[in-house]
């Protein structure tokens, strides 16, 4: 598709646009397979509510405010908030994190809003528009997330719309980005570049997007809902720790299927309850992912808890039921037979390259890079967004992939460019080499801009960082990830070192009787994920942040000094 009244910008843009249209074509799920009699939203709340008052319980407050008011319904209170120049107050915080919009008071008195993106992959001309509208209307800067999406910050009241139309005016559509919805869809980062995969998941990640898009009997589920595609590639899609997670893999062609790539189906992951997701023996086409993801979710709408938030994620449904009756409901959704197939009939899954996100590799196209830019603890300026748009634009495909290790790859560079990439993102304030503490860091929010914090992260998280390059040489990669609260945004339970914050009593107070509470953290060993798949211990708790360095270099220290030949942290 061309056409000479758009620049050449435009016109790469619109080529990555159709060329993923046409593959979406062959997804059945986007064209009528699911099942079964379709249902409004409001039939799920009134199944929940008889069914709540028959076990003599009742609905929890955000499922009666999600029944008085349908998030989806809500541009026009959105609109007069606007107008006002107010922020919402009481049930409207929830129901505006459905729009992506999240009030983050007292810790900002300001709007954050969240995007969504499939599989990460922004295109030039959508990235340059997120700064646009981080200048105009937010902080001058966004986030990188752990689930590979950008987010922007200090939003004021009279703005939130501005942002909303802005994203909508790019093609970023974020309906659902918040709140008891799907979130957005993971995906492989280097997903059609990557020597390793088996299977490019960018068009499955879109069909997904798209299909829960359009389909509002998939809004309002019990609680928060996460989908990865993983297509075995280099760097991971963490797959394993969502609700459901597509793992790509292959037959080892002794059995009836034949050797080329399918998905396993996983369920039920949520680290932060200590749970990766299990497989359930499916073995899917990948034409089939969507139907059977649709499949899954009606089933959660109609069986999901919601008269209590702590027991509402798709994992207490599966406690409850079991795998097998679970996958009983399951297929009576769907209209064809869903394959079983051992695991142990299927190639094991080629390892990640735990620091495969940063630094100049091999791409799977003769002569081409990606180059893996390192962001310290996700956070980017506008200028830095131009930078790396115009960088993607001139030298790469027009594409920038964000990471779930909150950073961001450019693809597609030709060797002879390598140089004048690097020197530009350097000339930026920005890296593609980093230490092995830089490069596995990870940090939510926190107290800077959330309100369930009990520490601050990202500065405290920089602090280790620093003070680990100046005292140690750290030999292997090391991931560590910290964060502000229980939620576990920062997925603590799967880092080499997982960090959580807490309240502590200042262990510098002159009386310790009367000492002040203080940021510190709670600190956990030995997590990992795919080949290294592990729920971190924890091993000391209320450390002060303060003190928390020396702690963390001690540990380290002491590990590499006593490891043997060929150990590694996660063992
Ligand atoms: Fe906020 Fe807690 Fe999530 Fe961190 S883990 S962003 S503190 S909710």
């Amino acid at each position: 598709m061309t056409d000479n009244s758009f620049n050449d910008e435009q016109q790469r843009y619109l080529r990555g646009v159709t060329a993923g249209l046409h593959l979406a074509r062959g997804v059945p799920g986007m064209t009528g397979l699911t099942g079964g009699k379709r249902l409004r939203p409001d039939d799920f709340h009134a199944q929940a509510r008889i069914r709540a008052e028959a076990a003599g319980g009742e609905l929890c407050g955000q499922e009666k405010a999600k029944a008085d008011l349908n998030p989806n319904d809500m541009w026009d209170e959105m609109a007069g908030l606007a107008a006002r120049g107010e922020y919402p107050k009481g049930d409207m915080v929830f129901l505006m994190k459905s729009n992506g919009l999240f009030y983050v008071a007292p810790n900002q008195d300001s709007y954050m809003c969240r995007l969504r993106m499939p599989g990460g992959i922004f295109s030039a001309h959508q990235f340059r528009g997120v700064a646009d509208l981080a200048e105009q209307f937010g902080g001058g800067y966004t986030h990188v997330t752990t689930r590979a999406n950008l987010q922007i910050r200090e939003i004021g009241a009279a703005h939130s719309l501005d942002v909303l139309m802005g994203l909508q005016d790019i093609g970023i559509l974020n309906r659902g980005a918040g709140g008891d919805n799907i979130r957005n869809i993971t995906g492989s980062p280097l997903a059609g570049i990557d020597p390793q995969e088996l299977i490019d998941v960018t068009p499955y990640c879109r069909a997904m997007h798209h299909h829960i898009l359009n389909h509002r009997e998939l809004n309002g589920l019990p609680r928060k809902f996460n989908i990865a595609f993983d297509g075995a590639g280099r760097i991971s899609a963490l797959e394993g720790t969502n609700d459901v997670g597509f793992a790509a893999v292959l037959p080892k062609g002794d059995g009836p299927l034949p050797r080329r790539p399918y998905f396993r189906l996983l369920l039920g992951g949520i680290t932060g309850h200590q749970d990766f997701a299990r497989d359930t023996g499916v073995m899917l086409k990948p034409e089939e992912c969507v139907a059977v993801a649709h499949a899954v979710l009606r089933v959660f709408l109609s069986s999901g808890d919601r008269t209590d938030r702590d027991k509402a994620r798709l994992k207490y449904v599966l406690d409850r039921w079991g795998f097998e009756k679970f996958m009983r409901e399951v297929q009576k959704q769907l209209p064809f037979t869903l394959r079983r197939y051992p695991l142990a009939r299927c190639e094991t899954r080629a390892p990640v390259e735990k620091s495969g996100h940063v630094g100049i590799h091999d791409q799977a196209q003769r002569g081409k890079r990606y180059v893996g830019v390192v962001v310290p603890v996700g956070r980017l300026t506008v200028a830095q967004m131009h930078l790396l748009a115009d960088l993607a634009d001139r030298y790469g495909d027009a594409r920038l992939r964000t990471t779930v290790w909150q950073n961001l790859l450019l693809g597609d560079i030709a060797k002879a460019d390598v140089d004048s990439v690097v020197k530009a993102i350097v000339g930026a304030g920005l890296h593609v080499e980093a230490s092995p503490a830089r490069a596995g860091m990870v940090a939510c929010t926190g107290s800077f801009g959330c309100k369930f914090a009990n520490a601050e992260t990202k500065g405290n998280a920089m602090t280790l960082v620093e003070h680990l390059e100046k005292t140690l040489e750290l030999d292997e990669p090391m991931n560590i990830h910290v964060t502000g609260c229980p939620n576990s945004c920062a997925q603590h339970y799967i880092g080499d070192i997982g960090l959580l914050g807490c309240k502590v009593d200042d262990p510098d107070a002159a009386d310790p009787e009367e000492a002040d509470q203080v940021d510190g953290f709670h600190v956990f060993v030995g997590g990992g994920y795919e080949d290294e798949q592990g729920i971190a211990r924890e091993l000391a708790a209320s450390v002060a942040a303060s003190r928390l360095p020396v702690y963390i270099e001690q540990l380290m220290g002491a590990y590499m000094d006593r490891r043997h030949k060929g150990e590694r942290f996660v063992a």
